[in-house]
């Protein structure tokens, strides 16, 4: 009996000791940079999917549940999750993670943003006051947070500190690698003109030197409206554009009828990670997407 029991309170450690940590994230880009640089050493959760616009979620019960047992919570910022995620933080109490706190870490605290407004004016629609926060499409500003949290777990968790830079260390070689033979390639894309339906596809346009001369959107967060599908048409008989873009979680509906229009290809880019079946993580997120964007111009 004596032995039964200690074997019980072995296993019992031994499956609490299985993850050092808990990472809340809000954005499946995040938990992937996450367990990218913790593996094994934590459990890692993210908020939302790639089907789901992080603009518009729940306050869930289970998502106050989630966020207060996490150790540390990484999340977009700019205000992209201002809806859901103060809400959130504030009905969990948690002593560890809170608004203004050393361990919930916002990605656009530490990249530049693009886009930001010159004037706040609520009939321009739905705007980001503090700058686009669709950031984690530009590879560069994934490097940038993958630091902060690399630094964040190894402040965290000091033991496996050595562990967590050396993670990062090794992503980061990979993805600096990476990155050359991306804008190698696609280069065929720079200088092209292209439509998408909101402007979450900015950082990867901005990095790759791709224009966007008009959004379904009329303004942010506004749905198409048949007048403003009508001026986009008026362009496209005057412009060359590449293609149409935009995000697993968006109505095909304004991208297909100004594609019927004009002829001018619409394409599902994956946005973040679970975005199409070939999106699994980071890396396959860049490489996804200049394919599908290469595929749509002429050869
Ligand atoms: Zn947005």
């Amino acid at each position: 009996m004596k032995k039964f029991i200690l074997f019980l309170i072995m296993a019992t450690l031994v499956a609490t000791q299985a993850f050092a940590l808990n990472v809340f994230t809000c954005e499946p880009e995040w938990k992937s940079l996450t367990e990218e640089i913790s593996k094994d050493k934590a459990d890692v959760y993210s908020a939302t999917n790639a089907t789901q616009d992080v603009h518009y979620i729940q306050a869930k019960p289970s998502l106050i549940a989630k966020i207060r047992k996490a150790d540390m919570v990484v999340c977009s910022g700019a205000d992209l999750e201002i809806g859901w995620l103060p809400l959130i933080l504030r009905k969990a109490g948690s002593a560890k993670v809170q608004e203004g706190g050393a361990n919930l870490i916002y990605a656009a605290q530490y990249v530049q943003t693009i886009e930001k407004p010159t004037r706040i004016d609520r009939a321009d629609g739905d705007v980001h006051p503090n700058g686009n926060p669709h950031l984690h499409l530009n590879p560069y500003n994934v490097l940038k947070v993958g630091k902060v949290i690399a630094d964040k777990l190894s402040e965290i968790d000091s033991e496996n500190g050595a562990f967590y830079q050396k993670n990062f260390a090794d992503f980061s070689a990979k993805m600096n690698s990476q990155i050359k033979t991306w804008e190698q390639k696609a280069l065929a894309l720079k200088g092209a003109n292209v439509i998408t339906n909101h402007k979450n596809m900015s950082y990867l346009f901005d990095w790759l030197k791709i224009k966007t001369i008009g959004t379904l959107e009329p303004k942010p967060g506004i749905p198409a409206t048949s007048k403003h599908l009508s001026e986009l048409k008026d362009i496209t008989e005057q412009k060359r554009i590449a293609f149409i873009a935009y995000a697993p979680f968006e109505s095909s509906k304004p991208a297909e009828w100004l594609s019927k229009e004009s002829g001018i290809k619409a394409i599902v880019l994956p946005y973040t990670i679970g975005g199409n079946k070939e999106t699994n993580n980071l890396f396959d997120l860049y490489q996804n997407s200049i394919d599908l964007m290469l595929n749509t111009t002429d050869k």
